[in-house]
């Protein structure tokens, strides 16, 4: 039953155990050699494979590369195979960045594949929370994000000898803060190579940040691709999408179909209504495949959008930006585009970031349909107007960097000695006002003192690979002595996937089961409950079906929790526990939220505490309906409005008690006293699936 990478070889072999272990790892040996022989045909069909003389020799002569080429055209899985091939690995590892984690998960797999090794050998990745790396690993794959973390423990990179920052083009937070860093290193390490690739033509940019690093250009392959849009903006894009789907399938010739949604809940909404029209639709048309690909799908489904798609079938794969240029699907020739990515924005003057649904700029448009003429002619079906197009369309994406919260970001540094961030080396500066909130809320949160330098707390929260807001949270439970718990409510926060399950069909049983599971407190009250209840049924598998809650996503929430209690050690916290202390852990969990906190007007809705600013309790919380007068939340998401999701109940005088740096007696006038009776079980359950 296990599931992920390291487990993923389900060989027959290696289960039937009267064949002595010997000949057992011969035999897998040869079958993974087998495979990666004909893999080594489709690597030589890479338009990157015509380069790949000139490439190794522009690696060698010049110590930063700039690296171009088209989509698809097998720059991340091919160049660190070259790299490897011609001796970089003997001196060190070939890492290699990807701004996502199932990019960087899948392109391993592939290159595992192509290597003949499992993944996590000679070829693995290293993700937050999961490294699936060892000894003798040469190509490490890992998020931008992680490669940023071990600057804490490596600051000059010394274990490798090649870093590819790939995907450069996307320009986000992460990479942008490690394109500083690599270019410092790369000055007093000679012998470390740098490699900077990126999928589109503007590497001008790049190529004069670097110091005029030369740019090596790799000519794709690419058909044209024909534009359709619609004549009348779209009410309902997902609708609209399924009937292009369905109109593609019925009227067009054969290739696969890439549909572009922002997020899984689309997506499985979409998924639903495309099994609901074509259940009635008889058996003379083709067969329609739909495999959805998104962040917290299970490791086996993602490999399943590569699986070559039967004959008379045709494929639909249904994506987040993650297909855009990160993730190439073989065989696409339709694609639909409904214009619109999922983005954070991030209001310096309030500290207030939120998740927002907006208009693709006309990069991402232009990307997403040259996705369609890989293999032949293809057909890009816009759900939106020309005249949106030409009009409404931002150029280009701002960087992240200038639209985010930059508080993890500047800890990070801090902790890394670099202290003087107005004048660091950014390629495109953050706004300063984005620079001096990240400063303040460190400050709030004590992790800088008045001069602006690290605190030893601030050290501590550098530690965890979280938020610093929940490693706050995390540290100051040593002092309400129930670090165990909020380590698990930290864990369970960690699981990006939905905690709870709700089936369409089941809907009301569903909600049933998750009102079972709330408790007093709020939110993350009812997570800690949920965990706690797995653990005692000894994590059984059946107990989360008859209580639908997602086991994939409570056995990710174990892996979390196992890597933060080891953790703890190095910290120098005691792993207290008072599972009855709620008050205590709700005090440790405000220590680090202060800033999320909202108050009960009169007329029943909440406005935030600092800086007014209506809000709403999220309906799939245990809060909701509750109107409890004071709360504080894990997140605001802004869909119809601007909602608080996982929220638990405060008293104000906690927030002078925990955060005395923030809040003064004056900002609670007016709403201190008694809190309402009555916190039995509302409606709803913090994360759960739609
Ligand atoms: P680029 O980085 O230039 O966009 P890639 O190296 O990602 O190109 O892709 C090269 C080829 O490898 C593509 O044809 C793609 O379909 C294939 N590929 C990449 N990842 C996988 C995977 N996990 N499974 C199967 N094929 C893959
Ligand atoms: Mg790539």
């Amino acid at each position: 039953l296990e599931e992920g990478p390291k487990a993923e070889s389900s060989d027959e072999d290696e289960k039937d155990m009267n064949v002595p272990k010997a000949i057992r790892d011969e035999r897998v040996f040869k079958k993974l050699k087998k495979e990666a022989d004909n893999l080594q045909k489709d690597r030589k069909s890479l338009p990157v494979y015509l380069y790949k003389a000139p490439l190794l020799e522009a690696v060698r002569d010049y110590q930063v590369l700039i690296i171009v080429g088209e989509t698809g055209s097998g720059k991340t899985t091919q160049i660190p195979q070259y790299l490897h091939e011609v001796g970089y690995s003997k001196i060190g590892k070939i890492g290699c960045t990807q701004p996502r984690r199932v990019a960087a998960m899948s392109v391993a797999a592939r290159v595992a594949k192509e290597y003949g090794c499992k993944v996590g050998h000679e070829v693995g990745y290293n993700i937050r929370f999961e490294d699936c790396t060892t000894d003798r690993t040469i190509i490490e794959y890992m998020t931008d994000g992680m490669l940023l973390r071990s600057f804490l423990n490596e600051p000059d990179m010394a274990s490798y000898s090649v870093m590819m920052i790939d995907e450069a083009h996307e320009r986000t937070l992460h990479t942008d803060v490690l394109f500083g860093l690599v270019k410092d290193v790369a000055r007093f390490r000679q012998d470390l190579k740098l490699i900077i690739s990126s999928a589109t033509l503007d590497a001008e940019k790049f190529s004069e940040y670097f110091d005029n690093a030369p740019i090596f250009n790799v000519p794709g392959r690419r058909f044209p691709v024909s534009i359709h849009y619609t004549k009348a903006p779209e009410a309902n894009y997902l609708d609209a999408c399924v009937i292009t789907v369905l109109q593609i399938h019925l009227t067009q010739g054969p290739g696969d179909v890439l549909v572009f949604f922002t997020g899984q809940q689309e997506i499985e909404e979409a998924m639903d209504l495309l099994s609901f029209k074509t259940r009635g639709m008889g058996t003379t048309m083709g067969e329609l495949l739909v495999l959805p690909i998104y962040a917290n799908l299970p490791t086996d489904m993602q490999a399943k959008i590569f699986e070559a798609t039967p004959p008379g079938a045709r494929k639909v794969v249904l994506a987040t930006n993650i297909a855009e240029t990160s993730i190439t699907i073989d065989n696409i020739v339709f694609v639909i585009d409904p214009g619109f990515c999922k983005q954070n924005s991030f209001n310096p003057r309030t500290g207030m970031e939120s998740l927002i649904v907006v208009p693709c700029s006309k990069a991402s448009a232009n990307q997403r349909a040259g996705r369609a003429g890989r293999v032949k002619p293809g057909k890009c079906f816009r759900l939106f107007t020309k005249w949106s197009y030409e009009h409404e369309l931002d150029d280009d994406n701002a960087p992240e960097i200038q639209r985010s919260n930059l508080g993890h970001v500047v800890l990070m540094l801090k902790s890394i000695g670099i202290d003087d961030l107005l004048h660091f080396d950014f390629m495109d500066p953050p706004p300063p006002e984005t620079l001096i909130k990240a400063l303040e809320q460190l400050y709030a949160l004590s992790a800088l003192n008045d001069q602006g330098d690290l605190t030893k707390l601030g050290r501590r929260m550098a530690e965890f690979p979280m938020d610093p807001q929940q490693s706050k949270s995390l540290i100051q439970a040593d002092k309400y002595k129930c670090v165990d718990e909020v380590v698990t409510i930290c864990s369970m926060l960690g699981v990006d996937g939905a905690i709870f399950y709700r089936p369409k069909d089941k809907g009301l049983h569903a909600d049933n089961a998750r009102k079972n599971f709330h408790k007093p407190g709020g939110d993350h009250m009812t997570m800690l409950h949920v965990y706690k209840q797995w653990e005692e049924t000894g994590f059984s598998l059946n107990w989360c079906m008859e209580n639908y809650l997602q086991n994939r996503s409570l056995k990710r929430a174990r892996d979390i929790r196992e890597q933060l209690v080891d953790m703890l050690e190095k910290v120098e916290i005691e792993h207290s526990s008072n599972v009855n202390d709620v008050d205590g852990q709700r005090k440790s969990i405000l220590s680090g939220f202060f800033y999320n906190t909202a108050r009960l007007r009169k007329d029943g809705s909440y406005v935030t505490v600092k800086h007014p600013h209506t809000v709403e309790i999220h309906p799939t919380s245990s809060l909701f309906g509750q109107q409890p007068r004071l709360v504080c939340y894990h997140e605001l998401v802004l869909t119809t409005k601007e909602f608080m999701r996982g929220c638990i109940e405060v008293k104000p005088e906690w927030l002078l008690e925990v955060a005395p740096h923030f809040y003064q007696s004056k900002d609670l006038d007016g709403f201190k006293g008694k809190m309402p009776k009555g916190q039995g079980a509302a409606s709803g359950g913090f994360g759960a699936a739609k």
